[in-house]
C-alpha cells in the first residue's frame, strides 16, 4: 500500500462503534477493477494494515464479490463485537450502477448504516447511496469533519479568499471554477490546465497539454471572471522540457511563447513569486491540483514553493485532492494546513453544489 492516510482517517468512527459494542462490517473499494473479481485489487493488504492500526483482529476472506453467497455466509459467521472487512465492493458492476438488488443484500448485513466515505460521497453507488435508503443511516466522524471544514469555505469565507487550482484537466474542474467566480477574490491557475487558458488567449504553448475542445469554454470563463470581479491569474512563465522525465534538460520560457517542441511542466520562477504575492494577506485559501508534474523532481519546485507559501499564511487553509495531498505531505507542511481533505472530486463537487448524493440521503 502506498499511502494509508484514508485508512487512518477512518479509525475514529470504527473505534467509536466498537467501544459502543457494535459488530462492525466494513465496505470499501480499491482501484478500478472492471466490475468483476480481480486479484490485483483484493482487500487483503487493507485488512492487514487496518488490523495493525486498530491493534485487533480484522476478519477478511477473499470472496467472489459483494453480495455473493460465500460473502453472505462469512458475514453471518461474524462473532459479536468483531470487525469484518468485505471484499472490494467494485468486484460487481451493480455497485457503480447503484443497482437496488445489490443494495438490498448489503443492507441485509447490518441493522444500521454509517457512511464515513467522504471521498466517494459525490457518487451514488450501491454501497454508499443505495444502502442508505434501506437502513437507519448516519454520517461517520470523518464525513462530519469534512463537511464542517468545507462548509466554512461555502458560507461567507473570510476575505480575501484565494483559490489555487492546478492538475491535469480543465474539464475535471470546470464546474468548480464556474461556481467560484464571484465568490473567490482571486483564482490562481497552474498545472497543465493553465495551458488551455493560455492557448485560448492566443498564446503559443508548444506541446503542452491542451484540451482543444475546451478552448471556447476557457475563453468564456476568462470573460466571466472579469465580469464577476474575480481575478483569474495564469503563470507568466513555465519550466519547460521536451519530455516528462527525471534528468531531462529544462528551460524557462514565457508561458505564451513556449517553443513548439517543448512542454510546460511547472510554473516558472516569476510565476512562483507572482502567485506567492497574490496569496499574501489571504484569509481563506482552497487548493486543489499541483502546479506542475511534482512527481518528477525537475518540475516540483512550483508546487513545493506554494505549499510553503500556503502553510506560512495566517489563514484558514484547505487542501483537497489525492495528488495535492501527496504533494503537501511530501513538502512536509501538512501539519500547518488547517484541513487536509481526503476527497478530491468530492471536495470540488461539495464546493460547487453545497451537497453530495451520498450526504443528501443521510438527511432524508
Ligand atoms: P488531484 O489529485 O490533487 O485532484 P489532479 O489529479 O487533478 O490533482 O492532477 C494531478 C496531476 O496533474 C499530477 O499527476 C501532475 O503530474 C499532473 N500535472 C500537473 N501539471 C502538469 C503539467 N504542466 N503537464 C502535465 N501534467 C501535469
Ligand atoms: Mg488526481
Amino acid at each position: 500500500m502506498t499511502d494509508d492516510t484514508r485508512l487512518r482517517a477512518s479509525l475514529p468512527t470504527i473505534e467509536e462503534l466498537l467501544a459502543a459494542g457494535a459488530t462492525v462490517v466494513l465496505m470499501s473499494h480499491l482501484g478500478r477493477p472492471k466490475g468483476g473479481p480481480d486479484d490485483a485489487y483484493r482487500m487483503g493488504p487493507v485488512a492487514d494494515r487496518l488490523a495493525e492500526l486498530l491493534g485487533r483482529e480484522v476478519r477478511y476472506r477473499p470472496t467472489s464479490g459483494p453480495g455473493s453467497d460465500d460473502q453472505q455466509a462469512y458475514v453471518q459467521a461474524a462473532p459479536d463485537g468483531s470487525v469484518t472487512l468485505l471484499e472490494n465492493t467494485r468486484f460487481d458492476s451493480r455497485e457503480t450502477a447503484n443497482d437496488p438488488s445489490l443494495a438490498r443484500v448489503l443492507a441485509g448485513y447490518a441493522d444500521v448504516y454509517v457512511n464515513d466515505a467522504f471521498g466517494s460521497a459525490h457518487r451514488a453507488h450501491a454501497s454508499t447511496e443505495g444502502v442508505a435508503h434501506l437502513l437507519p443511516s448516519a454520517a461517520g466522524r470523518l464525513m462530519l469533519a469534512e463537511v464542517e471544514a468545507l462548509t466554512k469555505l461555502l458560507h461567507e469565507p473570510q476575505a480575501p479568499f484565494v483559490v489555487l487550482l492546478g492538475g491535469a484537466k480543465v474539464s475535471d474542474k470546470l464546474g468548480v471554477i464556474e461556481s467560484l467566480l464571484g465568490r473567490a477574490d482571486r483564482l490562481l491557475v497552474g498545472g497543465a490546465m493553465a495551458y488551455t487558458f493560455i492557448r485560448a488567449q492566443g498564446g503559443s504553448v508548444g506541446s503542452s497539454l491542451v484540451e482543444e475542445d475546451m478552448l471556447d469554454t476557457a475563453r468564456e470563463l476568462l470573460e466571466r471572471a472579469v465580469a464577476a470581479g474575480s481575478e483569474l491569474r495564469l503563470p507568466v512563465d513555465s519550466v519547460c522540457a521536451r519530455e516528462v522525465e527525471a534528468g531531462v534538460t529544462t528551460a524557462v520560457h514565457p508561458s505564451d511563447e513556449i517553443p513548439s517542441d517543448l512542454m510546460g511542466l511547472d510554473i516558472g520562477p516569476e510565476a512562483r513569486e507572482a502567485f506567492r504575492a497574490a496569496l499574501a494577506g489571504a484569509k481563506t485559501v482552497f487548493w486543489n491540483g499541483p502546479m506542475g508534474v511534482f512527481e518528477v523532481p525537475e518540475f516540483a519546485a512550483g508546487t513545493m514553493a506554494l505549499a510553503e507559501a500556503v502553510a506560512d499564511l495566517d489563514a484558514y487553509t484547505v487542501v483537497g485532492g489525492g495528488d495535492s495531498l501527496a504533494a503537501v505531505n511530501r513538502s512536509g507542511v501538512g501539519d500547518r494546513i488547517s484541513h487536509l481533505s481526503t476527497g478530491g472530486g468530492a471536495s470540488l463537487e461539495f464546493l460547487e453544489n453545497g451537497d453530495l448524493p451520498g450526504l443528501k440521503v443521510l438527511r432524508a
